[in-house]
């Protein structure tokens, strides 16, 4: 046994968890001994501390924490063209691992174990969760503008491939996803490339989709059709499908990529700060059937990558949109960081069950601003927020224990990551 969590509380109940070979092994009433039970590695002390699954965040661009900040309160387009753009151009793999490493301290500090990512310079992601032991599905950027044809083209389609047939010698808690940026961005041969890549090899595509009213209006112009029925046209329904945003799908896109198993990442922060116009529609997602978890987006249009924060959020807007305080309970925006994320990204099972990744966090319910305790997955979605997690585990590997981050020496990650911030932004 490698490890054992005692006397924490799962859905208010007192617990033990035996954790084994980086899955949980049992969960039993306390001091419930078994005879021949091997003696655990560690031991620890769950006494008043709610047990919960890792989060899971659906959409992410880890690195640009190093952008936190960097051009507030702009326009999209004005924000991307003066500040980010400018900014990714000079970036280069180190600053990207450094961006990451601080991304990944602050999901450990916030209940984070798993995220999807899409950034540049994907082996400079890929080392930084290797070393500090989160779970990712890690993809790089594909971007052509329009031209598949191109110098530029060519030589991702090469990276793409070369990550395709290394993906077996990376660590099994790092996966490869494609991720062709947008539909505006990428020409519909490449996507056509992509989708067949996919279905050969059994990936995860991720793409952003339907973020904007401009670029729905754009695709139905240039292809006489809405996004989703776009993506059919060019077999991306037929791969395993992440879209990011989907604030503009309309009811007939759901049932479609519902009935093709795709998944929708909302990031109500994001959609929010950027005042992208329209909030994803949750009701009608349930409706259609449709697959929904929860992103935070990047640090440059969030601020932070706080999952437990995003649920509040997320319950909140879909409640005000609804005009309904029963459309979204805390319950399922619990479920949209958890189980709903498990199963879209092929994970295992997102509850503390036998047999389920040894993905949990241990949750401190006990400060005035979480008390009283009526309901646990209440506090943790409306009162709390990412400092109240006191311990993360991952893969059976303790990568937080009483607020002290194991894997990683935290000022070093946080003083590197400003100096590449620094030096990115010409100062
Ligand atoms: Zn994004």
């Amino acid at each position: 046994m490698e490890l054992v969590i005692r006397h924490c509380l799962v859905e208010g109940d007192a617990r033990d968890i035996g954790i084994e070979e980086g899955r949980i092994a049992w969960v039993r009433s306390p001091g419930l001994e078994v005879p021949g039970d091997p003696t655990p590695d560690r031991v620890i002390d769950g006494r008043g501390l709610h047990a919960f699954p890792g989060l899971k965040n659906g959409h992410t661009h880890a690195a640009m924490t190093l952008f936190r900040g960097y051009g507030d309160d702009l326009p999209l387009m004005e924000w991307l063209q003066t500040r980010i753009w400018p900014a990714e151009a000079l970036l280069t793999e180190e600053d990207v691992y450094h961006g990451t490493r601080l991304a990944l301290v602050e999901m450990i500090r916030s209940g984070t174990t798993y995220f999807n990512d899409m950034y540049w310079h994907r082996p400079g992601v890929v080392r930084a969760v290797e070393e500090l032991g989160l779970r990712a599905h890690v993809g790089s950027v594909f971007i052509d503008h329009g031209d598949p044809t191109g110098v530029a083209a060519g030589a991702l389609r090469e990276a793409v491939l070369r990550q395709v047939s290394e993906r077996h010698t990376l660590n099994l808690r790092v996966q490869v996803a494609l991720a062709p940026h947008a539909i505006y961005t990428v020409a519909p041969e490449s996507l056509e490339w992509m989708a067949d890549l996919a279905s050969r090899n059994d990936l995860i595509v991720h793409i952003h989709l339907s973020e904007t009213r401009s670029e729905v209006d754009a695709c139905v112009a240039t292809h006489g059709v809405r996004p989703a029925h776009f993506l059919e046209s060019v077999g991306l329904l037929e791969t395993s499908l992440v879209l990011a945003h989907g604030v503009y799908l309309d009811e007939e896109e759901m049932e479609l990529l519902a009935a093709h198993g795709a998944t929708v990442v909302t990031n109500p922060t994001a959609n929010m700060k950027l005042a992208t116009g329209g909030i994803f529609d949750y009701r009608a997602a349930r409706a259609a059937g449709l697959r929904v978890v929860l992103g935070t987006d990047g640090a440059g249009s969030n601020n932070n990558l706080d999952m437990i924060e995003e649920m509040k959020i997320l319950a909140l807007v879909q409640k005000h949109r609804a005009g309904d305080p029963t459309v979204l309970t805390a319950r399922e925006a619990l479920a949209l960081a958890t189980t709903a994320p498990s199963e879209a990204f092929r994970l295992g099972s997102g509850d503390l069950e036998p047999g389920a990744p040894a993905d949990i966090i241990l949750v401190d319910l006990s400060r005035p601003s979480t008390q009283p305790v009526h309901d646990p997955v209440s506090a943790l979605v409306y009162a709390a927020n990412g400092d109240a997690v006191h311990t993360t585990i991952c893969d059976g590997r303790v990568l937080m224990h009483d607020r002290r981050v194991e894997v990683a020496d935290e000022d070093e990650v946080v003083a590197t990551a400003i100096a590449a911030a620094e030096k990115l932004e010409g100062r």
